[in-house]
Formats: structure tokens, sequence, C-alpha cells
């Protein structure tokens, strides 16, 4: 069964971006729907588990306790959540989003919002994906705090790799 809705914005992505741009939309009386394939609001920030001091007027002990905050301040707008379900599909020109799943549900809208992160780019070697986060890592913030203690040589020998992947992210335009 084809299931369609509307609302004035689809934001798909319910991380930091998402949150706030279903924030901004009650603050400019329109109505929203939140779309996070995730089964939970948050993001990125379910992955951060040192403390966050970098973010302006606002500090947690980590990205937990940010998303808690952050949740606090969307606990009384009205918009439309649709949690753990992804956006499959986006009509650019009709305004229409699908979602993925049985009910073919399919929103559609006057704007979309593409709040949808990052994907880190990979560098395909051996062990990569199992030491992620651990002798593995894509954050300077985790580089800098090697760089204090005593590295391995085995992190030695990875961080000048590690340093350009943090200090480039972003391709030049093609
Ligand atoms: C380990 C780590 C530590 C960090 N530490 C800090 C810090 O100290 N300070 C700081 O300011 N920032 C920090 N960051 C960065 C911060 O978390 C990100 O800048 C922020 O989360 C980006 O928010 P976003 O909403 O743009 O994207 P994201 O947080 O990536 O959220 C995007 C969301 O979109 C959803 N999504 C994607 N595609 C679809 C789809 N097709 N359908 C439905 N949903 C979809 C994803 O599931 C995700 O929840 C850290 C990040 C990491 C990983």
């Amino acid at each position: 069964m084809k299931v369609a809705k509307s609302a004035d914005v689809i934001i798909i992505g319910g991380g930091p971006a998402g949150m706030t741009a279903a924030l901004w939309c009650e603050e400019l009386g329109l109505t929203s729907v939140l779309i996070e394939e995730a089964p939970r609001l948050g993001g990125q920030l379910h992955r951060v588990y040192n403390p966050i001091e970098n973010y302006p007027g606002a500090r947690a002990e980590n990205g937990f306790e940010m998303v808690s905050k952050f949740d606090a301040s969307l606990a009384s707008a009205s918009f439309v959540s649709r949690i753990g379900i992804k956006a499959s599909a986006v009509d650019p020109a009709s305004g229409a989003v699908r979602l993925e799943g049985p009910e073919q549900e399919v929103w559609s809208g006057h704007a979309i919002v593409l709040a949808m992160g990052v994907r880190r780019r990979v560098l395909g070697i051996p062990g990569e994906s199992e030491f992620a986060g651990g002798a593995f890592s894509n954050r300077g913030s985790a580089i800098g705090s090697w760089s204090k203690e005593s590295a391995s040589s085995s992190s030695e020998a990875v961080m000048p790799r590690l340093k350009m992947r943090s200090v480039f992210p972003i391709r030049p335009r093609q």
C-alpha cells in the first residue's frame, strides 16, 4: 500500500543539523518531518566518548549527554519524526521523498533539507575496519592526544597518513 503524506519541509537526517533544522521550522511556523534511519536521533554524537568542549555555548561529558541536551530543546517542538526508517529516494523536481519499507511511504514538501552528515573516506588497508576507533582514527583530536602520550612504533608509522586525512578531508571540486 502506498501512503502519501505532506509537510512544508522534509528533513533527511536526525543528527545535530537535522535536529536544528526541525527547531527552525518550528520557530518559523512551518510543519516538518524529520527522517532518521538510525533507531535514535543524534547522528555521530552517539560515537563521541570524549568531553565536548569546543561547541560554543555548550559543554557535555560526551556525545550522549549532548544529545540529551538537544532532546530537551526539541521536547516541546511539534514536528513529525520518522525514526528507524531510511529515506531511499528523493525527487527534487516534485519535492517527494520515498521511505524504505513495505508501506512505500512517500512524503512531499515545499523544501527538502539534506542533513545526512558525512561518510569518512577509508584507506582500504588491512586491519582498518577491525581497529577503527582504536589504533586507527580519522579525528584530529585523537591524533592530538596520541601525540601527547607515548606513541608506539606502529602508531608513529600511520600518523602522517592519518594527519593527511584529518587536515585535508575535502576533495577539490572537479
Ligand atoms: C568520534 C567523534 C568525535 C567528535 N567530537 C566532536 C567534538 O568534540 N565537538 C564537535 O563539535 N563535534 C565533534 N564531532 C563531530 C560532530 O559529531 C559532527 O560534526 C556532527 O554530528 C555533524 O552533524 P550532522 O547532523 O551534520 O551529521 P550526522 O551527525 O552525521 O547526522 C547525520 C544523520 O543522517 C542520518 N542519515 C543519513 N542518511 C540517511 C537517509 N538516507 N535516511 C535517513 N537518515 C539518514 C544518519 O543516520 C545520521 O544520524 C565528533 C564526531 C565524531 C565521529
